[in-house]
């Protein structure tokens, strides 16, 4: 494809101008901004399916599924008409609804356990769990790992990750916030240690572990790129709880992508609380947090951790999050079509790549996956220092080719994409069409 034969943007470009002079950057999450990879980014009009529609026109093949949340593909009929129906009752009571009890008893009864508590975000999720995990054993200090996303709470933007990925390197244990407006003294109570390094995580633990609330941690990371934890770093995890640590999985990004259990069902993981957010709220702002009666019972109004939320239990959002896990439940072929069809597309980008020459590692689980535009053998990238040796140039205008496409990939060589149920053997096959004329040098 020619440059002369791209298609217009002129809406989008239009819009972001309009956008700039009322909101900082003309965004409302930094990455969506187009910084790492450049050019405008595209205002969405509609989704529906596999496909976004943008304010031009232009209609792309969607690899971001609004980060996560749109494992049925956009505009599900079925968490379209819950969604629908909860609307004709009325947007949101301030006082308890039955949904809010019925996705309760749709999580413990998938994930086994105990209790939940709907919050508005993963973010929320994620801070409200370290507070409870603070007030439960009353330590101060928090253990998360080097590039592993947990949200924007103060706290945990340490070394986080994705949005924030740079090159810099600090020392294991104590570490430097990865924004401004963080006090050193928040971010001194954040200990971190190198993903997939069970050496590093024992010897933290030896030293530090009886002031450890809790250890935080993505069980499979989508906020690096996707990084696969190993058996070892797994067992690991484990043995935070013999100092008296609780073991936090955050699984905003995997829960009931990576299996209808999650990575935790996955990986045969016991945490003692874990986060939610993105597909349980189907598209609609929700997030979770749950685990063991004892734990969970220290949260208010039944115990002494205070946690509050004005529109939490929203019934539209409990809504598309309860249709959502019922259809996934009544779906078991689902996950095993997502995993097929992301193997193909691996398989197809490696070979691509490796066809004209274009250095490509692929790392990828489930219906997540991330090219890393370096030469290293496929596998071999398990940690953030791993991750951030790609070539992001590359990327970027790997990226750009495929979009001039109608291909829609994550803007950032550190993030996931996620298939969905929508994506079509069509949808594959346009892809690797894309994939080699990007590699070859044409198409956008
Ligand atoms: N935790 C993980 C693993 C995430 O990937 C994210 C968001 O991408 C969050 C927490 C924060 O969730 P939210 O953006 O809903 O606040």
């Amino acid at each position: 494809m020619t440059t002369d034969s791209l298609p217009s943007t002129a809406r989008s470009e239009a819009l972001f101008a309009r956008a700039r002079a009322v909101t900082p950057g003309g965004v409302n999450s930094p990455v969506r901004a187009f910084r790492s990879v450049g050019g405008t980014p595209r205002f969405i009009r509609e989704a529906h399916g596999a496909h976004l529609t943008d304010a031009d026109g232009t209609r792309y093949l969607d690899y971001i599924g609004s980060w996560g949340p749109m494992i049925l593909g956009h505009d599900h009929p079925a968490v379209r008409e819950a969604v629908a129906s909860a609307l004709a009752g009325g947007t949101s009571f301030g006082a308890p609804g039955e949904r809010e009890v019925q996705l309760a008893e749709a999580v413990t009864h998938i994930t086994g356990v105990d209790r939940v508590r709907f919050v508005n975000s993963g973010t929320e999720a994620t801070m409200s769990a370290l507070r409870l995990a603070r007030g439960f054993t009353g330590r101060k200090y928090i253990l998360k790992f080097r590039g592993n996303y947990h949200g924007h709470a103060d706290g945990l933007l340490v070394e986080a990750g994705s949005g924030l990925m740079t090159n810099a390197e600090g020392a294991l244990g104590q570490a430097a916030p990865s924004s401004a407006g963080v006090p050193q003294e928040y971010a001194a109570l954040t200990l971190v240690s190198e993903y997939n390094d069970p050496a590093a995580l024992d010897a933290l633990m030896a030293g530090r572990g009886r002031e450890i609330a809790a250890v935080i941690f993505e069980p499979v990371v989508g906020n690096a790129g996707v990084l696969i934890p190993t058996p070892e770093f797994l067992a690991a995890l484990h043995r935070v709880r013999d100092h008296g640590a609780l073991l936090i999985a955050d699984e905003v990004m995997t829960g009931f992508r990576l299996s209808l259990n999650g990575a935790t069902g996955l990986l045969g993981l016991t945490p003692d609380l874990t986060c939610w957010g993105k597909i349980i709220g189907g598209g609609l702002p929700v997030g979770a947090y749950g685990g063991r009666a004892d734990v969970m019972d220290f949260v208010s109004p039944q115990g002494p951790v205070y946690q509050a939320g004005t529109l939490s239990g929203n019934p539209l959002a409990m809504a598309a999050g309860l249709a959502t896990l019922e259809v996934l439940e009544a779906s078991p072929a689902l996950y095993g079509r997502l995993e097929a069809y992301t193997t193909a597309l691996a398989d197809g980008l490696r070979s691509a790549a490796r066809e004209a020459g274009v250095p490509l590692s692929v790392n990828h689980i489930g219906s997540m996956l991330t090219a890393f535009h370096q030469d290293a053998p496929d596998g071999s990238i398990r940690t953030y220092a791993d991750a951030a040796r790609s070539d992001t140039a590359a990327f970027a205008r790997w990226f750009q080719a495929m979009l001039g496409q109608g291909i829609y990939w994550a803007p950032s060589q550190f993030e996931s994409i996620f298939v969905s149920g929508a994506h079509t053997d069509h949808d594959l096959n346009a892809t690797l069409d894309a994939a080699r004329a990007a590699y070859a040098g044409r198409g956008g």
